[in-house]
């Protein structure tokens, strides 16, 4: 049966369509990840301003349909706006990567509030601009692996559970059994543990994460594509539809 719904919601893209509008793919808070028309938005003086970028926190009405593909959008008002996310490019960077990797791994119509949670924390986080928003950026996809099914823990031996500071200190890496999400300890290691090597202070970082919640990071905290290799060979084995991130390789050109 169709209805009409309002929800919160983050936008994570939108594209143009015919003459003057947008298909906006929203995340919203009650029904998941929903693709909507919106029609007109890219007319002059148009009702919806900028409330369609990526990344804004909106409340959205929409006349839903289930199992419809592109639902209709009759309103879409801020709920916040960002003040320092949209002015600062390394800032712009992490929340583009966060809102493309949510709408690249959450299925449609479903709903999932602590992915939800996560996000709007991530993205309000990055505006207050005390974190790195790199660190934000690699947080929030280890919180985001937790909240779609595959929780990494780093803590202690993916294979007897003793804890990780026992067996990780002397080696300058640290072996991640990318399967089990933990590292691994000699006695549980084999050649069949898919692993992927992590450095001492590499392996650090993950140590401070506080699992299910985002931020206390590091100000000044730099990119770095060791993590961000690891995450993504952890998102690639656990998501079969997972791809390489886009909006990262923009603004590194
Ligand atoms: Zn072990």
């Amino acid at each position: 049966m169709s209805s009409i719904v309002k929800s919160e919601a983050v936008v994570l893209r939108a594209v143009k369509f015919g003459e003057s509008s947008r298909i906006v793919t929203f995340f919203t808070e009650d029904f998941g990840k929903i693709a909507g028309m919106v029609k007109g938005a890219r007319r002059p003086g148009n009702r919806f301003g900028s409330t369609l970028q990526p990344m804004s926190r909106v409340s959205v009405v929409i006349y839903r349909k289930p199992g419809r593909e592109v639902q209709t959008v009759s309103q879409c008002d801020h709920v916040r706006t960002w003040r320092r996310i949209t002015t600062d490019l390394d800032r712009i960077a992490a929340g583009m990567q966060m809102v493309e990797l949510v709408g690249m791994v959450l299925h449609d119509e479903e709903e999932n509030r602590e992915a939800y949670g996560l996000l709007t924390s991530a993205l309000g986080e990055l505006d207050a601009e005390t974190i790195s928003p790199w660190w934000l950026f690699y947080d929030f996809e280890v919180q985001l692996a937790g909240a779609l099914g595959f929780r990494a823990d780093f803590h202690r031996c993916a294979g007897c559970g003793r804890p990780a500071e026992e067996f990780s200190g002397a080696a300058g890496t640290v072996k991640i059994d990318i399967g089990r999400g933990g590292p691994i300890c000699r006695s549980c290691d084999s050649p069949a543990v898919r692993g992927a090597l992590l450095s001492r202070g590499d392996m650090d970082f993950f140590l401070r994460l506080t699992p299910g919640k985002i931020g206390g990071g590091a100000p000044a905290f730099t990119r770095n594509e060791q993590i961000e290799k690891f995450l993504s060979e952890y998102f690639a084995f656990h998501l079969a539809g997972y791809r390489k991130l886009r909006s990262g390789e923009v603004f590194r050109s």
